[in-house]
């Protein structure tokens, strides 16, 4: 959840400090959204969890900014041969998916290298923007930020999960694109990085501003949305703040909108189950 470096420290505690590492479950499907630095924590539960039980996982990665793979190489399940890891993403901005990953586990960065690994891992540049994972079924679509980044949109028989950690909406979420693509969502997990003032010096960088996240799943008919991509100078008083703030904008205009901050750990049920 939080954005760019994790920040660890007696500022963040509440909402956390990892980078970004989502889980989903549906029936017996697991799939993880970015394998940011959260995916160490993530990859402990999943083997306390599940013991010696074959663990087969889909990891949908965004894209490759340090902050969305740096977890790769720390997550305990690829050094399992019991676990089956599938990797879709797309290209790297300059390399592909596959040397974008593996390249943070050679030798100047690594001590394991990728191909010594136990475990059953594939990865695969995205062909198709509409695929299957299990009984989900995903779309994918390219976001609002530097390189090639993509957001996706994950139809479950419990509801509809849009997740679009790094991303810049546009002003008033006047987008009919992205509009058309979030509509109705259960959850929206949103780039919402920057307060109004903030967002004036970094116009352009590729990130949120919490008024435009705010405008933006209002027009869709989103349900919840959750700020995302925290800023690494921002404590969780400052997050308070943002919420806060959503909050207002929201019953100003009268929306049934429910709005809170990602936080580590937090685990949100859909459809009741
Ligand atoms: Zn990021
Ligand atoms: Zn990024």
């Amino acid at each position: 959840m939080r954005g760019s470096i994790p920040t660890p420290g007696p500022g963040t505690v509440r909402y956390g400090g990892n980078t970004t590492c989502i889980e989903i479950r549906s029936g017996s499907d697991i799939v993880i959204l970015d394998a940011g630095t959260g995916l160490r924590c993530l990859g402990q539960a999943l083997l306390t969890e599940f013991k010696k039980t074959p663990l087969n996982l889909t990891l949908l990665i965004s894209h490759t900014h340090w902050d969305h793979i740096q977890g790769l190489p720390f997550f305990a399940p690829i050094y399992e041969p019991r676990c089956r890891l599938r990797i879709l993403g797309g290209r790297g901005a300059r390399k592909s998916l596959v040397n974008a990953l593996t390249g943070q586990m050679e030798s100047t960065y690594f001590p394991v290298p990728f191909a010594e690994l136990p475990s059953n891992i594939e990865i695969e540049e995205l062909k198709d923007l509409n695929f299957a994972v299990g009984n989900l079924l995903v779309r994918a679509q390219r976001a609002n930020h530097p390189g090639v980044c993509a957001g996706y949109r994950l139809f479950a028989p419990d509801g509809l999960i849009c997740f679009f950690p790094d991303t810049e909406p546009r002003p008033g979420g006047e987008d009919r694109e992205m509009l058309d693509f979030i509509r109705d969502a259960d959850v929206l997990i949103l780039d919402s990085q920057y307060d109004r003032a903030e967002y004036r010096r970094h116009t352009g960088w590729g990130h949120g501003c919490v008024d435009d996240s705010v405008a933006l799943a209002l027009k869709a008919g989103v349900k919840k949305l959750v700020l995302f991509h925290h800023d690494p100078g921002h404590d969780d008083k400052k997050i308070d703040t943002l919420v806060k703030h959503a909050r207002a904008l929201v019953k100003k205009k009268k929306g049934k909108l429910s709005v809170e901050a990602a936080c580590e750990g937090r685990l949100i049920r859909l459809g009741g189950t």
